[in-house]
């Protein structure tokens, strides 16, 4: 079955990468574990070596497993189409994909960064370690035009933020950003709330990690673009191997299936704990989009994720719920709680963790399926010890 533009998003997420199903006699998508393949016609094979190693993507057999992995190109034309975007190429995590981003745009000769904080702390690190050559410079929303320079190769951002969950204006930015290309890490929203190239943007990246694997047991990353910075990715894919396993690549698919479903249902929970946890007596501030005034306008809803202070000690709820699960990650189906500053964003430098309002009160939690009030009566409870 085509799918076609007319099609709406919840049936695009189940289909894409499908479309050949019916003609292979299939209704499961196949996993291509062959890590070689029978190679012939050597003069054949010489010529499409070169275009794999160039980026592109030949048509027959995938010679490698380093090279190409249909498994691997399904998951990846299913999230091009779900973000609208010419090309998606996939990586073994999210911070592979971010690597290869910024790998790409050093190669092109363009290694300055132009960055807004706060940053998942992995990117945050990636950055401002200088680990891949990169330059950063970091800059306020409003001010990222003013530090673009010849050498700027990219504008990195992040929206909703991890973990503050501060929202961006990505029309606006876009717009600042003139002809440098602007990254949107969109882990947080997903393309069920926001699609930042429909804003402008030009490369979106995910931690496939999260929502779109969606159960807590698939790492991943992955950047859907325009087909000229697809091509920079890959080749930095063949020649670095940072490749996303086929089965991963299966168990991505099969996730974004189910994507809508499970972000709407997690994000009316979210919405619902963001506003009793602003009642609670033990809860200083809660940062929820949900519950902002002024949004950008750009995300349908709040998000699954909802940041808030402790009045008292962070520690403690952590260690008190029962129901929830004390651990990193998000986007799972059951519901995760988190102390930033002890770990997303350990790495990230004290002063700078503070001043972007990643204080020792603050916790993040991921909210799953599991029933609102079960988890309300969870979280409250473990509030009560703080
Ligand atoms: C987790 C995360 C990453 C890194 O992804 P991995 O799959 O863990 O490598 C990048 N960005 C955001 C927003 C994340 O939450």
């Amino acid at each position: 079955m085509n799918l076609t533009p007319a099609h709406s998003f919840a049936t695009r997420a189940v289909h894409a990468g499908r479309d050949d199903l019916g003609d292979l006699g299939v209704h499961a998508v196949p996993i291509d574990l062959s890590t070689t393949y029978p190679a012939v016609d050597c003069a054949g094979e010489a010529a499409r070596i070169e275009e794999f190693a160039s980026g592109a993507q030949p048509s027959g057999s995938p010679i490698y497993a380093r090279l190409h992995n249909p498994t691997v190109a399904r998951f990846e034309s299913a999230l091009a189409e779900l973000e609208g975007a010419e090309a998606a190429v996939a990586f073994a995590s999210g911070m592979a994909a971010m690597s290869a981003c910024l790998l790409a745009t050093a190669a092109a000769g363009k290694r300055h960064v132009v960055a807004v904080r706060p940053l998942y702390g992995g990117s945050d690190h990636l950055l401002g370690s200088g680990l891949l050559g990169t330059e950063v410079t970091w800059a306020e929303p409003k001010g990222v035009a003013a530090e673009i320079r010849p050498d700027t190769g990219l504008v990195v951002v992040e929206s909703p933020a991890n973990p503050t969950l501060t929202e961006l204006d990505l029309a606006a930015l876009a717009a600042d950003c003139g002809e440098v290309p602007l990254l949107v890490d969109n882990t947080f929203a997903t393309p069920v709330l926001q699609r930042p190239l429909e804003r402008g943007a030009s490369v979106v990246l995910h931690s496939a990690t999260k929502f779109l694997g969606g159960h807590g047991d698939v790492l991943g990353g992955v950047v859907a673009c325009g087909e000229d910075f697809a091509r920079g990715l890959r080749q930095v894919r063949v020649a670095t191997g940072g490749v996303l396993h086929p089965l991963a690549g299966y168990l991505l698919l099969r996730g974004l299936a189910t994507l809508p479903v499970r972000v709407r249902a997690a994000q009316a929970s979210a919405h619902e704990l963001a506003l009793r946890l602003s009642a609670h007596p033990k809860v200083a501030a809660v940062h929820y989009p949900g519950l902002a005034v002024d949004r950008p306008g750009q995300m349908d809803g709040g998000g699954a994720l909802v940041a808030f202070e402790v009045d008292g000690d962070a520690h403690k709820v952590v260690a008190a719920v029962e129901l929830i699960t004390p651990a990193v990650s998000l986007g799972s189906v059951d519901t995760l709680i988190q102390h930033p500053a002890s770990l997303t964003h350990r790495v990230v430098q004290a002063s700078d963790r503070e001043a972007g309002g990643i204080g020792e009160n603050l916790l993040r939690v991921s909210v799953g399926l599991e029933d609102v009030d079960d988890l309300w009566a969870d979280l409250s409870r473990a509030l009560d010890t703080a």
